[in-house]
């Protein structure tokens, strides 16, 4: 059975990491709907020219906008039919039935999510850098906007263009404004589960495996491929 999880969670929960290591564990696609608009930018499509004044400032993109953006890439061939582990998506009450309007009562067999204390995750977010080139995240020892190039791909690494301290609060204010009610009703369909995200990120993959292990027997691979 296809494995189809939803993973909320403050920015700078670590979900990029996790859900890219739960999703390699479950053999699912990882659909990141932040990362989905950053690749749109960076192609400097028509679209990808709409989204980045979203993007750049840490708003929300219009839920149709989002909602075309999911269909598209639930839609590939790549994608289609092998289960999918979404990450950024729902971030509101409205996105989540909407979620479950379109796919049906099956669209997620569990949500996860990674709970961090907001004053962690603003140290994080302000020590955040991301290649440019290869979208590796890494982390400023200082308060250095920029640092060396990527080691692996030679990009030049800088803050990302939401991470400035306005960008920062806003989001995290939006974040706990709009996730309270998504994750109330999440939780009324049964399907939600809290994870502690604060500590080492190998104990916090973990806990998210035996999570998903414990709704879903036999969905994850017995050891790390990657
Ligand atoms: P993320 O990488 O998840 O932090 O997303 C980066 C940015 O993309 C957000 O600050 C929003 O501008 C936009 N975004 C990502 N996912 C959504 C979503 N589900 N609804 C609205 N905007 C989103």
């Amino acid at each position: 059975m296809a494995a189809k999880v939803i993973v909320l969670g403050r920015q700078g929960a670590g979900k990029g990491t996790q859900c890219a290591r739960l999703a390699d564990r479950l053999g699912v696609p990882h659909v990141s709907t932040g990362d989905l608009f950053r690749a749109e930018i960076a192609s400097g499509s028509t679209l990808g020219q709409a989204l980045d004044g979203y993007v750049r400032t840490g708003a929300l993109v219009p839920d149709n906008v989002v909602l075309d953006v999911l269909a598209g890439r639930l839609g590939d061939r790549a994608v289609r039919g092998r289960g999918y582990l979404l990450d950024g998506f729902p971030r509101t009450l409205a996105q989540g039935q909407a979620l479950f309007e379109v796919l049906g009562a099956d669209a997620a067999d569990v949500a996860l999510e990674i709970d961090v204390p907001r004053p962690v995750v603003e140290r994080r977010l302000a020590a955040r850098r991301l290649c440019r080139g290869c979208g590796a995240t890494s982390v400023a020892p200082d308060d250095a906007d920029h640092l060396p190039p990527c080691g692996t791909c030679g990009g030049e690494v800088g803050r990302r263009d939401d991470d400035t301290p306005d960008a920062i609060a806003r989001r995290l204010d939006l974040y706990d404004e709009q996730a309270t009610p998504l994750l109330v009703w999440l939780d009324s369909l049964g399907l939600l589960v809290t994870v502690d995200g604060d500590g080492n990120p190998d104990a916090v993959t973990s806990r998210l495996v035996a999570a998903v292990t414990a709704r879903l027997p036999g969905v994850v691979a017995p050891t790390r491929t990657a």
